[in-house]
């Protein structure tokens, strides 16, 4: 697919990044954690995302605005999120919570999440988030992986999937509840969170931390195994505030609206830390998905950027072009996406609909932050992940035995991501997994566990979870590329491919389509897919078979499951899915 060349002149704003090698040249990570380190040489994330902008004068500005349909807006000026963090520090220290113990959440995306987050930064604990979408047992797998302390969750919820567990939790003291029906009474064994919040003081400073303190953890998403506990440290915040000018390129003038859930890593990092760092306004949409509805809001509250999931945009291409067209999107600058590889009909497909390309980037759980990416200034090349943002050095290397690495300096050449170690958002453990985690780290690189390739000028391109990848006749077959090409079918949605075990070729792909709206999938259309995906893609690495599904399986934070469409395909185990992911 042809590069969309951008003109730097036609860009409303002055881009943060306008020259990458300048960028890449300038840049040190020592200036950058200068910039968020006080004069008394404490880092603290709650401090940099709130204090900071109060100090500065802009105390008044709205820092978060919560929409629920039915119910006007709520607005949080960055001046109310310092007298709530600090009563919620204050609660903190009243219940006894050290400093590095987790408080967790298990909440929908309401006031006194970002309230908790923020309270527990303040006083030096950890913040451990929970998808909301969890049944016990997932909740309760967590909860005791991170040892947590503290949980604040609703009373229905509280009822439903933790009461059942908590004698199995000997480490959580306390959970608050936040009550959906006032005047109810409160489960056995639980406080009133509005309760000790009201009685809480606002003068509460917490203990200094520093760059190195902990400050999050993180679940990963379970896609290729059971969950992994990520931490992360307050220093992090380095990368989060370079990132969000350099890629999502934040000025303090901006309306931001991250769609990623508060559950996982990205409503955290892009979806409180960064964008508040940068002082900008923030949307939360407290409502499920609904095409509608996200036009409604993108328009009229003229959202300036927006940091989406390719999930997302692909439901949003399902429903076609008409629904974008009720709206104008004035204040719209700049699209972006990541979670999973955009393949390029949906990058280019921002053009049709607002005049501009999704920019797809790159990054995990475990380095806290954006770390390849599209830039707004720089030509996007549709399904290409960007380039290394400044101040990390990326490379494709090939595992060479147990504790070397060879990395491949040709262009176009597959391998595995690394990065060198260094970046302030680096996770410093997976929790009680302390072997694992040194397993990632070989010969002076972090192994990704994605596979891919660079090209000559620099961009790098996603072939698949390195446990995804299909070898074929020898060929090494990219799920990314397979999907992609199913995906220019105009019936096609959204695809996933597999490899199944072939006595002749080793594997032989097999692909799982969901259609459009409207769309019926019969025996003819089924030939016209293949057969449209054996001409872009060649016999040896188009789908053998394919199969229509209502809808592909996901995790919880919505990427395609193609470890679980392998094992039941192949009659073996779900794995821990089961337990771990079960629903509400
Ligand atoms: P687990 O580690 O438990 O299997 P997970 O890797 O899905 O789960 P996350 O850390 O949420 O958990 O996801 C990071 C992964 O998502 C990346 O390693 C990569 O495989 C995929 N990913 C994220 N962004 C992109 C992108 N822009 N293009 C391709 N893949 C992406
Ligand atoms: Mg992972």
């Amino acid at each position: 697919m042809e590069e969309i060349v951008k003109r730097l002149d036609r860009l409303p704003v002055a881009p943060h990044l306008r020259d990458y090698a300048a960028a890449v040249s300038g840049f040190s990570w020592a200036r950058a954690i200068g910039e968020v380190t006080s004069a008394e040489g404490r880092v603290n994330i709650a401090e940099r995302c709130v204090r900071h902008h109060v100090r500065g004068g802009r105390g008044e500005r709205t820092a978060i605005r919560f929409l629920s349909a039915g119910a006007p807006a709520k607005d949080l000026s960055y001046a109310d999120l310092e007298r709530a963090m600090r009563r919620f520090g204050s609660v903190l220290a009243r219940l006894g919570v050290d400093r590095g113990e987790r408080v967790a959440t298990l909440l929908g995306r309401t006031p006194e999440l970002y309230i908790t987050a923020l309270g527990t930064l303040k006083a030096g604990a950890v913040f451990n988030p929970l998808f909301s979408a969890f049944g016990p047992e997932p909740v309760k797998a967590r909860l005791g992986i991170g040892q947590a302390r503290v949980l604040v969750t609703t009373d229905a919820w509280y009822t439903r999937k933790v009461a059942p567990i908590r004698a199995e939790l000997p480490d959580l003291r306390h959970v608050l509840i936040v009550r959906t029906t006032p005047g109810t009474p409160l489960p056995p064994g639980t406080e009133d969170f509005a309760a000790l919040y009201d009685a809480a003081s606002e003068d509460f400073e917490g203990p200094p931390t520093t760059g190195e303190d902990p400050a999050l953890l993180h679940f990963t998403s379970g896609t290729t195994g059971k969950p992994k506990g990520v931490v992360h440290v307050h220093g992090a915040i380095a990368a989060h505030l370079a990132t969000a000018r350099y890629v999502l390129d934040l000025h303090d003038d901006d309306i931001f609206w991250c769609t990623a859930d508060p559950g996982w890593v990205t409503g955290i990092s892009y979806g409180l830390i960064a964008p508040l760092a940068c002082g900008v306004t923030m949307i939360v949409d407290r409502e499920e998905f609904d095409v509608r509805r996200w036009y409604s809001i993108l328009a009229g509250e003229r959202v300036s950027v927006w940091y989406t999931a390719p999930t997302a945009v692909r439901m949003l291409m399902k429903a076609g072009l008409e629904p974008v067209r009720e709206h104008r999107y004035p204040g719209l600058r700049l699209l972006a996406s990541v979670g999973e590889p955009l393949n390029p009909e949906a990058v280019v497909w921002g053009v049709d609909a607002f005049g501009m390309p999704f920019h797809d980037n790159w990054w995990q759980t475990e380095t806290g932050g954006i770390m390849i990416s599209n830039y707004l200034a720089m030509n996007v090349r549709p399904g290409s992940m960007g380039k290394p943002i400044p101040g990390i050095e990326a490379a494709v290397v090939q595992r060479a035995g147990e504790d070397r690495v060879q990395v491949i300096g040709a262009a176009d050449e597959v391998g595995e991501l690394a990065l060198k170690p260094g970046w302030p958002s680096m996770f410093r453990a997976y929790l009680n997994e302390e072997a694992r985690y040194r397993a990632c780290f070989v010969d002076g690189w972090y192994l990704t566990g994605d596979l891919v390739r660079r090209d000559a000028d620099g961009y790098y391109w996603f072939v698949g979870r390195s446990d995804d990848v299909i070898k074929s006749s020898g060929h090494l077959i990219s799920p990314f590329e397979v999907e992609s090409a199913l995906m220019t079918h105009p019936s096609v949605a959204q695809a996933a491919v597999i490899g199944l075990p072939d006595a002749l070729m080793g594997a032989v792909v097999k692909a799982f389509v969901e259609l459009k709206t409207d769309v019926a999938g019969d025996e003819a259309l089924r030939r016209a897919i293949l057969g449209h995906a054996r001409g872009l893609l060649g016999p040896a690495v188009a789908p053998r078979d394919l199969a229509f599904v209502e809808q592909l399986p996901r995790t919880r934070s919505g990427k395609i499951l193609r470890r679980l469409l392998r094992a039941r395909e192949l009659g073996l185990p779900e794995g821990d899915l089961s337990t771990l992911e079960g629903g509400a």
